[in-house]
């Protein structure tokens, strides 16, 4: 009897051990994907459950528009250009159809993007026609030797790259317009929009896309298509993807400033991430926020301002999507 039960316990500690739950993590690839929507005075009171609603909505299926790439097995890159042309394509964000105006009343869009194993990036500045101008960045690091391209030079490319173009009335947008009159003698408004992913194979990649800051001057091009400033993906550190006021950004090279202290400093990416965004540009006035996510997928979305919409998801099945401070 003894000896009977002796071989029952051996079976079911061997079976316990054969579907010990921490041994499938480790075999199993992970995927994880964060997105941002845009940094800035995001308070409560001012946002009518409509319009809250919607974006939760938006954000929800932009990252579910990722999800589903990355867990079919799709690469970083693929993940994080599928998530941002669902915002480009909504009137919610400043990116795309919702991209705000300049002083002279026109939509100049900025997009990038990155991959981290081997470092490749395209950028775009100052575009009119191209419906999602993350693809033209895109399009600059596929098909060219270059990194960025500017204006006329990065439309024709997006032209002779096949991708969508429109009428500069395609990206009116009353709210905008609005917002344009109001801030007519002052830079304001955030709202660009970022995604980072880590694949299934390891690879990370970074990409940002925005109207840049309403009331600029024509030809400002900000922090989202500068690469190490709005966007850096490196998979030996981390993705990062900011929102905020660009000219802070880019003069403190806030994505590779994150990146570089894990890689020189061993900080962690929270470590990092606090360190450059609630240290360094809050102690100077920068407002604004990123999202990032490491090359073991730990994540950070940290924001020095009221509010930044941003979520995230995993393959673990954790999903997040968010507003304000705190919640
Ligand atoms: N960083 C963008 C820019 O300065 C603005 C934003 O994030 O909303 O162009």
């Amino acid at each position: 009897m003894k000896v009977y039960k002796l071989i029952l316990l051996l079976l079911v500690v061997g079976f316990h051990a054969c579907k010990n739950p921490q041994a499938d993590a480790q075999t199993q690839p992970k995927y994880v994907l964060v997105i941002h929507g845009g940094a800035g005075t995001i308070l409560k009171e001012n946002m009518t459950p409509e319009t809250e609603t919607a974006y939760i909505e938006k954000l929800n299926e932009a990252l579910e528009a990722g999800k589903s790439i990355l867990k079919d097995g799709g690469t970083s890159l693929e993940a994080v250009t599928a998530t941002i042309m669902v915002m480009e394509n909504s009137p919610l964000f400043n990116a795309g159809k919702g991209a705000v105006f300049t002083a002279e009343g026109i939509n100049e869009m900025d997009a990038s993007i990155m991959e981290g194993s081997r470092l490749q990036a395209g950028a775009i500045t100052g575009v009119h026609h191209i419906k999602n101008p993350i693809l033209g960045a895109r399009a600059v690091m596929e098909e060219t030797s270059h990194v960025m391209l500017t204006g006329e030079g990065a439309e024709e490319l997006a032209i002779s790259a096949g991708l969508e173009m429109v009428d500069t009335s395609y990206f009116f947008t009353k709210s905008r317009w609005n917002s344009y009159l109001r801030a007519k003698d002052k830079a304001e408004k955030f709202g660009t929009v970022g995604a980072v992913a880590l694949d299934k194979f390891g690879n990370l990649a970074a990409g940002t896309s925005t109207g840049g800051m309403t009331n600029k001057l024509k030809g400002r091009v900000g922090d989202s298509p500068i690469i190490g400033a709005g966007t850096y993906a490196d998979n030996n550190t981390c993705a990062v993807s900011a929102t905020g006021h660009g000219e802070y950004f880019i003069r403190n090279v806030v994505a590779y400033d994150i990146s570089a202290l894990m890689k020189y400093k061993n900080l962690t990416l929270q470590q990092a991430t606090d360190e450059v965004i609630m240290n360094k540009l809050k102690g100077i006035g920068g407002d604004g926020g990123i999202v990032a996510v490491d090359k073991n997928g730990h994540i950070s979305m940290t924001f020095n301002t009221a509010g930044m919409y941003r979520g995230f998801i995993t393959s673990d099945g954790e999903k997040e999507v968010l507003i304000y401070q705190g919640k």
